[in-house]
């Protein structure tokens, strides 16, 4: 096991990489902009280095200063979280050259499936269902009419590089085609510098399932179980839950055996995800694989019991799976919401700011993975998420109770948060009833 390693992002990620490492014996620097001096995730590590001011372009994207903060605090490995520089495979291969362990697969590996295009072409050849569309990137905006009128519209537009829900549009004639052709090309450029698109069908009403893997790097692979996550305000994850109200014993085997042949087939390491979005008849397509640690991860540990930061450290640092796929068992159900500061009633719009009061809920199977505190001030620099609020119950019901029971806990003054809405969801009848979809939250407004 390493003995030292830095983290590379901030908030409530940062922090929880730190906890993982204190109770492994890990040493842990962390990293901030002049806006984070004061957050708490500093003060818990061990060491910490300012790399910048507060924009993200001058701080927590600046590989040369992250990786001069490692060298300087001898870090022998870096966490990256997730969004920042998690997948990017150029500070992967900055950080093996320096000779720092960079703990999340190879960059050959995040390469190949950051982009997307060619993500969708490995798994089709290993007999993986990826959505019926385009078999390359489209040359021409006449190449995307003639393969819509052969899978038949609506038909969805996508940046190969994409990510975050940008360079996507939805067609459903072929005048809206030639336009969302156009739209997305320019926003995939604008957003990733690269403007290849490739057409898929857009399932209608589909589910958003997903599917944890953890691979060693002496080829062992398991999956941990499906997590939900179709309570989706555009195309950005709300709630999340684990097991998913329509998957199968059966299903959850088959989608498992497809995420891991899917990362067996690119040799993967470490732990990553394989989304699949399921129509109505629960037939599922792959769409993407993400190769980083998640924010909803915190739903698939308490129905598993296993620490997944723990085990991307025991991974990076060369240590076999301590486990096979029979020992990986799956009790109760867990749910995430994730709370943000941002103003339901104002469109969404982020309510950066101070906190002059705040509440957390307590009680059995409540774990809140956050990093505010009273009179903390919320930059406006990063994005809003301030807290994620898990439950763990017996059952679904129990679950879904526990949770509303939580929200109307949880109370924070001075800046505007998603806790009323999210109860909201948690209300809804079809929500209760697992009656829902990526629409889910289109239909409700
Ligand atoms: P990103 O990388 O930007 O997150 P994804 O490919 O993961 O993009 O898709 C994000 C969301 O967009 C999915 O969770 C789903 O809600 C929706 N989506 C993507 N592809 C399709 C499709 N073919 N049909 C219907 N919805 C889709």
């Amino acid at each position: 096991m390493f003995s030292k390693i830095l983290i590379a992002n901030r908030g409530e990620i940062s922090l929880r990489i730190i906890r993982a490492c204190k109770e492994l014996g890990v040493r842990t620097v962390a990293v901030f902009s002049n806006a984070d001096k004061y957050a708490s995730f500093v003060h818990l590590a061990d060491e910490s280095v300012c790399i910048g001011p507060s924009a993200s372009s001058d701080s927590y994207l600046k590989m040369e200063r992250i990786i001069a903060a490692a060298e300087i605090t001898d870090a022998e490995a870096i966490h990256p979280g997730y969004g920042f520089l998690a997948e990017n495979p150029e500070f992967a291969e900055i950080c093996e050259a320096c000779n720092i362990k960079f703990i999340g697969p190879s960059p050959q590996v995040i390469r190949l499936m950051g982009d997307k295009n060619n993500a969708r072409i490995t798994m089709s050849k290993i007999g993986v269902q990826v959505v019926p569309g385009s078999k390359d990137i489209l040359k021409d905006e006449k190449e995307a009419l003639k393969i819509a009128h052969e899978i038949g519209f609506p038909v969805i537009i996508k940046a190969s590089a994409g990510g975050g829900g940008k360079g996507m549009r939805v067609a459903h004639t072929d005048i809206a085609l030639s336009n969302a052709f156009f739209t997305a090309k320019a926003e995939a450029e604008k957003a990733f510098g690269n403007s290849d698109v490739y057409i898929e069908k857009y399932i209608d009403d589909p589910r958003h399932i997903e599917i944890q893997v953890l691979a060693d790097e002496h080829n062992n692979v398991v999956h941990l179980g499906e997590r939900e996550c179709s309570i989706q305000r555009r195309h950005q994850k709300l709630i999340e839950e684990s097991p998913s109200p329509i998957v199968t014993k059966e299903i959850r085997e088959k989608m498992g055996k497809a995420a891991v042949s899917a990362a067996k087939s690119v040799n993967y390491t470490n732990a990553g995800t394989v989304e699949f979005i399921m129509d109505k008849d629960l037939n599922y397509y792959f769409i993407e694989m993400n190769t980083r640690v998640q924010v909803e991860h915190t739903i698939t540990e308490e129905v598993t019991g296993l620490d997944i930061i723990k085990e991307q450290l025991k991974i990076a640092s060369g240590e076999k799976l301590a486990f096979k796929q029979k020992d990986i068992t799956f009790h109760g159900h867990s749910i995430e919401c994730r709370i943000n500061a941002e103003d339901p009633d104002k469109g969404f719009r982020p309510s950066p700011g101070k906190i002059t009061k705040i509440h957390f809920p307590g009680g059995p199977g409540i774990r809140i993975d956050t990093f505010i505190y009273p009179d903390f001030l919320i930059p406006t620099f990063y994005d809003s998420l301030i807290a994620k609020l898990i439950v763990k119950a017996q059952n679904r019901k129990e679950a879904i109770n526990r949770m509303i029971r939580a929200l109307d806990e949880f109370y924070v003054d001075g800046v505007k948060t998603t806790i009323s809405f999210l109860k909201m969801i948690l209300k809804n009848g079809d929500f209760q009833k697992g009656n829902y979809s990526t629409k889910f939250i289109e239909r409700i407004m």
